[in-house]
């Protein structure tokens, strides 16, 4: 992009509208002038950035309508840090209904068709509410079953017949070991479709990722990969050609950025950092994700010239520095995902006295001096150069750390 060429119309739309409306924006940006048309990306990179700890220190000073606006609260998933409330008007309703809509729509769903929801719709849970209001948008049919369960889950794709799925793909390996173990066939039903969440189910070659891989193994379904926070009010989401998620370019200004702040390259990797569009209750401009992906500029096979995601590639603040090597935990969720044998577990990440990182994985009790277990250290060995400690509980008490009620996705790694 030439830092010469002015900022889109949608864009320039929202920086009128927060130096307005937004106390944070009315500060963090003061002294800037909208009022020319000549404001170009030279003058746009110039602008500070906005951080979680600014929403979270001044959650309050991001909201741009008066309360008594506010059609609905929602919270952060607080993956890391104190979850801060993101507050949606009613038009920011509608503008999460035409997202997820269009990003379902991406991934084949249609009008009529059938979709078993696997996530929260409560607890202020945005993506629960989202894609509720998207199939409505796209006149397609719900059942709200929510997260776990597995045998609800079951009884209600046979009853029901759903085509579609959307779910945190790690549950749908203990959906398809209840299945083998209770006699469901999973080459004879209705599912056709999983739109995944939470987690990446590709490799950075867009091939399936181990996790990917183990669902399709058993389950003859085609995986849909998605990207979003709620911060952003938008989800990326893949086509059918699988090529990275797509940018909904109406609903979100996207920037991918290096260490210096410069846009990266095509195909290469970098901070995801967001301008929301058309958004009234808490718009944010310039906000740090501290979520690195690659970024592909070409024109999609699907005919779309929108920016693609490519697979989540970690978080800022969740590199893991062991023994002299830096690991992101899906270098981890690789190792242990592709085990068969390994139906749960749960990698802790903490410090010693001298401020290193020390990583403990649980493992169910059942592997403990198992020919596994060898296979599991040799993983170990190869692909994180390192070997974590290990520690054997009884698999009910992990999967209890996993998924547990009050939280959105399976706590898969904690960091304290
Ligand atoms: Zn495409």
């Amino acid at each position: 992009m030439q830092t010469q060429q002015l900022v889109p119309m949608a864009l320039m739309q929202t920086l009128t509208y927060v130096l307005q409306n937004s106390n944070f924006y009315k500060k963090s940006f003061k002294g800037i002038n909208t009022v020319s048309n000549e404001f170009s990306f030279h003058e746009w990179r110039k602008l500070p950035f906005t951080c979680k700890d600014d929403i979270s220190e001044n959650n309050l000073d991001f909201l741009a309508v008066p309360m008594s606006e506010i059609a609905d609260f929602v919270t952060t998933s607080g993956t890391m840090g104190d979850p801060v409330t993101i507050y949606l008007s009613r038009s920011d309703l509608k503008r999460l209904a035409i997202n997820e809509r269009d990003s379902l729509a991406l991934a084949g769903v249609k009008e009529g068709d059938l979709v078993q929801l696997m996530t929260t719709i409560d607890r202020q849970f945005m993506a629960g509410i989202a894609y509720y209001l998207g199939i409505q948008e796209l006149k397609a049919g719900i059942i709200r079953i929510g997260p776990g369960v597995p045998e609800l889950q079951w009884t209600s794709i046979l009853k029901y017949k759903p085509r579609v799925l959307i779910a945190v793909p790690s549950f749908i390996l203990i959906l398809i070991d209840y299945a083998k173990k209770h006699g469901i066939s999973l080459l004879d039903n209705s599912v056709e479709t999983i739109v995944c969440i939470g987690e990446s189910i590709r490799d950075d070659k867009f091939n399936l990722n181990v996790l990917g891989n183990r669902i399709t193994k058993d389950w003859n379904v085609n995986l849909y990969s998605t990207y979003a926070c709620t911060e952003m009010a938008t989800a990326f989401t893949e086509c059918h050609a699988q090529q990275g998620c797509h940018l909904n370019e109406n609903l979100l200004f996207l920037e991918v950025l290096d260490e210096n702040g410069n846009e990266v390259e095509d195909g290469e990797e970098g901070e995801i950092v967001i301008t929301t569009l058309v958004t009234t209750g808490t718009p944010l401009v310039r906000y740090k994700t501290g979520d690195i992906a690659k970024r592909f500029n070409q024109i999609c096979s699907c005919g779309s010239s929108s920016p693609r995601l490519g697979p989540i590639v970690g978080r800022k603040n969740q590199m893991i520095k062991f023994k002299g090597t830096t690991i992101f935990p899906q270098t981890i969720f690789d190792v242990f995902d592709v085990i068969e044998e390994v139906v749960c577990y749960k990698i802790i990440v903490s410090k010693d006295d001298f401020h290193n990182d020390l990583i403990t994985i649980l493992l169910q009790k059942e592997l403990m001096d198992s020919t596994i277990f060898k296979l599991i250290v040799e993983k170990c060995q190869s692909r994180l150069k390192v070997i974590p400690t290990f520690k054997f509980e009884a698999l009910e008490l992990i999967q209890a750390q996993v998924y547990k009620k009050n939280l959105r996705k399976p706590e898969k790694i904690v960091f304290i």
